[in-house]
């Protein structure tokens, strides 16, 4: 037996390897093996069985270990390895790392625990002798003779005041059996659920999702590739639909697989799923980057074997080994954070539906706000759409409120952070013991320093962006590279006393809120005041149980929160996505709104919205306000058509960077030039030129697009083509294709 191994050494190339007959059981192709390098041990993953190799047999070394005796890849994770190597430009090497964990790769150790239950039934007479001759053994024999399941050794020794040498004897007679089974670690504490209480108990389905989850039941019964966009405003109901989808393929025997944009923001959809499944005796894998080595080899482990037939998790979940895979749900399918920012640089919906597709399987996309790629998917007949036009309960959608700062500002003539309306309303309902959140999506009190005599603004020597002021602790803090300083008191360019800070960030809200409402109990939620883990858990969970009255926060508050007695909702800049040089602008901008606006009014009472811009005509923020997604979508992809913007074509991003910027600019042009003659009408090109963010940690950025109709034809011939240049070691590259930043 000849296998070809993936070794993860550090370069990517199949090497060949005999196998001996004692290592033959247990492997298979996707699993994980040691081979021998160079005289050294390696790590490598088992890509084809039966191979033809390019040297004489009899010169081939043989595997030395075998790691696990299940695959780390199935087959259709193997053939997904494949294509993620080649769609996104990344080394095979580093897509196996993404898609194994570590913790599988290393050596953790399975926890495991030993279990005891009655061989058989004992006889009358065996019993009696026993109660004379050894009342201890007498009496673990009595004990499991109750017991309907196995139970944990220790445990019966520690009841019973027992000692391993009784169970020893009992074991020795064949009367008593002992096994040995891997214990779950339990990924979360109990009371992770934010304090909500989750009844198992499956409400009764509104009309329109009871027809939503006919409509997914029927592609799963015929067990072919599907996908289905749902569609659904926010508080629809969306999250019991993918629960039903989920309970469907339990029944039927099959795994699913469970996507959220961020597990640690959504334990409330933990809580549910555990809820629901538990209690059916399913156990749900919890996947997350907080995880111990440990809980995550056991977790896997639990999907590899078939023991857990349900996981939730980020991105990363996406690769999880379960068998016989029916459902891949992708909850808030829009959100930018499912594409990984560094290599292999995947979306981590795009691999869904792909994965999916391999295991002919369902793929169900969920959003309030759907991304255009998939709207256009829809429109072009490849995915089902599937609505949810109404609340449940019929519940209202929240009035959404546009203000605008223009006015604001005359009338005050400076500075304004909460417009009057905005103030009016939080007197309101803090007033009747309503709560009231607050976004906006900078931390810090300014995002700038300008000085009013000379103009001069304050950027980070080592990036080309402002240094933001933070008041809490008098810095100037760089946003991209961490960098600070003491503020200024005098124009560190003309020394003028005369310093204004633009701009708002989280303090500067808070602040303003204090002034406000001085005896409301308030919170700030960024990543300045969330270092500690359990903070986030914590305010969540103090929020719902009344004892805030006014959360602020960044975006990270933003996401699929549920809590019923928030009655406002306050954007405090809307303007912060749209003047961004991002041709999803406006789309991020419409997806803002919406999504903020749907945390509002999820209770009894309405909800109410206020959004502050300086540029209210915008067509993202008007679709907004009437919540109107298809009209945003018909007027937004009408522009991206006209452009030929993706998603009509792919676009794929190409960064260079490095401490010289002739330099990079030099081989950048070059590059273009080579490109130009090799793939010619295949790909239209723009660049180089300067990134948005020039310099970023002391290294200038140069960018290069690509748009082309089929990345799965250009990205392979940009990579080999870059395998042919002579590239010098301090212009470094990345290719990022279907980019979802373009900074
Ligand atoms: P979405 O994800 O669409 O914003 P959720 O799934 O969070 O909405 O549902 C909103 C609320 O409605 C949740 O509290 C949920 O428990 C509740 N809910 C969902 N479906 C039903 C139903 N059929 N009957 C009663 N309550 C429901
Ligand atoms: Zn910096």
């Amino acid at each position: 037996m000849i296998v070809g191994v993936q070794p993860l050494a550090g370069f990517d190339k199949l090497l060949h390897y005999q196998v001996p007959e004692s290592l033959r059981t247990h492997l298979q192709a996707g699993s994980l093996v040691r081979v021998p390098i160079l005289n050294r041990s390696h790590l490598g993953l088992v890509t084809e069985v039966d191979a033809v190799p390019d040297v004489p047999v009899a010169k081939l070394k043989a595997v030395s270990a075998v790691l696990h005796n299940f695959p780390a890849l199935t087959p259709d994770l193997l053939e997904l390895a494949r294509w993620m190597h080649t769609y996104y430009a990344a080394r095979m090497e580093s897509v196996l790392e993404t898609m194994i964990p570590a913790a599988v790769r290393g050596d953790a150790k399975l926890k495991s625990e030993k279990y005891l239950s009655l061989a058989g039934p004992v006889a009358a007479d065996v019993l009696a002798a026993l109660r004379k001759k050894a009342p201890q053994q007498a009496r673990l024999v009595d004990f499991l003779a109750q017991q309907f399941h196995p139970v944990k050794k220790s445990l019966v020794l520690s009841r019973l005041g027992s000692t391993a040498a009784v169970t020893n004897a009992l074991l020795k007679r064949g009367l008593v059996r002992e096994e040995t089974r891997h214990v779950e670690r339990v990924a979360y504490p109990d009371n992770w659920t934010g304090g909500e209480i989750v009844t198992g108990l499956p409400p009764k389905l509104m009309d329109e999702q009871a027809t939503v989850v006919k409509s997914v039941g029927d592609s799963l019964v015929k067990k072919k590739f599907a996908v289905h966009l749902l569609h659904g405003v926010t508080g629809s109901g969306k999250t019991e639909v993918y629960l039903r989808a989920v309970e469907q393929v339990l029944a039927a025997g099959g795994s699913a697989i469970y996507l959220v944009p961020e597990v640690a923001l959504t334990p409330q959809t933990v809580a549910r799923l555990r809820g629901r499944f538990q209690s059916a005796g399913h156990q749900t894998v919890v996947w997350h980057s907080h995880l111990s080595e440990g809980e995550r080899l056991d977790g896997w482990t639990a999907l590899a074997t078939g023991q857990a037939r349900v996981v939730v998790g980020a991105r990363s979940a996406v690769f999880a080994p379960v068998r016989d895979l029916r459902l891949i749900v992708v909850d808030e399918e829009h959100e930018p954070a499912y594409k990984q920012d560094e290599t292999p640089r995947y979306h981590g919906r795009d691999v869904a539906v792909y994965r999916a597709k391999l295991a002919n399987a369902v793929c169900l996309l969920g959003s309030a706000t759907p991304s255009l790629e998939s709207f256009a998917n829809v429109q072009a007949g490849k995915y089902r759409l599937d609505l949810l036009l109404k609340r449940v309960d019929d519940k209202k959608l929240p009035d959404i409120h546009i203000v605008d700062m223009r006015v604001e500002v005359m009338r005050t003539r400076g500075m304004v952070t909460l417009s009057r309306l905005l103030v009016d309303h939080m007197h309101q309902r803090f007033a009747r013991k309503e709560q009231i959140i607050l976004f906006i999506n900078r931390r810090g009190y300014s995002s700038s320093m300008i000085c009013r005599k000379c103009g001069h603004v304050e950027e980070c020597p080592h990036c080309s962006v402002a240094l933001t002021y933070h008041r809490a602790d008098e810095t100037l803090k760089c946003h991209l590279c961490g960098f600070q300083r003491g503020a200024p008191a005098v124009c560190p360019s003309c020394a003028a006393p005369d310093i204004r800070w633009r701009g708002l960030g989280t303090q500067r809200v808070e602040e303003a809120v204090r002034r406000v409402l001085p005896r409301a109990r308030l919170e700030r939620m960024d990543t300045d005041t969330m270092s500690k883990k359990h903070r986030f858990r914590q305010i969540l969970g103090d929020f719902r149980a009344g004892k805030i009255d006014v959360l602020i926060g960044t975006q990270m508050i933003g996401k699929g929160l549920d809590f019923p007695n928030v009655t406002l909702v306050g954007l405090v800049d809307a303007d912060l996505s749209m003047h961004v040089p991002d041709f999803r602008a406006n789309e991020r901008t419409f997806q803002l709104i919406v999504q903020v606006a749907g945390r509002a009014g999820r209770g009894d009472r309405a909800g109410e919205v206020v959004v502050q811009t300086f540029t209210p005509k915008a067509d993202a923020v008007q679709y907004a306000k009437r919540v109107d997604f298809n009209g945003f979508a018909e007027a937004e992809l009408a522009v991206r058509k006209k452009f030929n913007y993706p998603p009509y074509r792919h676009l794929v991003h190409h960064l260079f960077r490095g401490p010289n910027p002739e330099k990079i600019r030099f081989f950048a042009e070059h590059w273009v030039k080579q490109v130009e003659k090799s793939l010619g009408a295949a790909v239209e090109i723009r660049g180089p030129v300067p990134s948005p963010i020039e310099k970023s940690k002391d290294e200038y950025r140069f960018q290069v697009w690509y748009f082309c109709a089929r990345a799965t034809k250009v990205v392979p011939e940009l990579v080999k083509l870059q395998a042919t240049v002579n590239w010098p070691d301090d212009v470094s590259q990345v290719l990022d294709v279907d980019p979802m930043s373009l900074m």
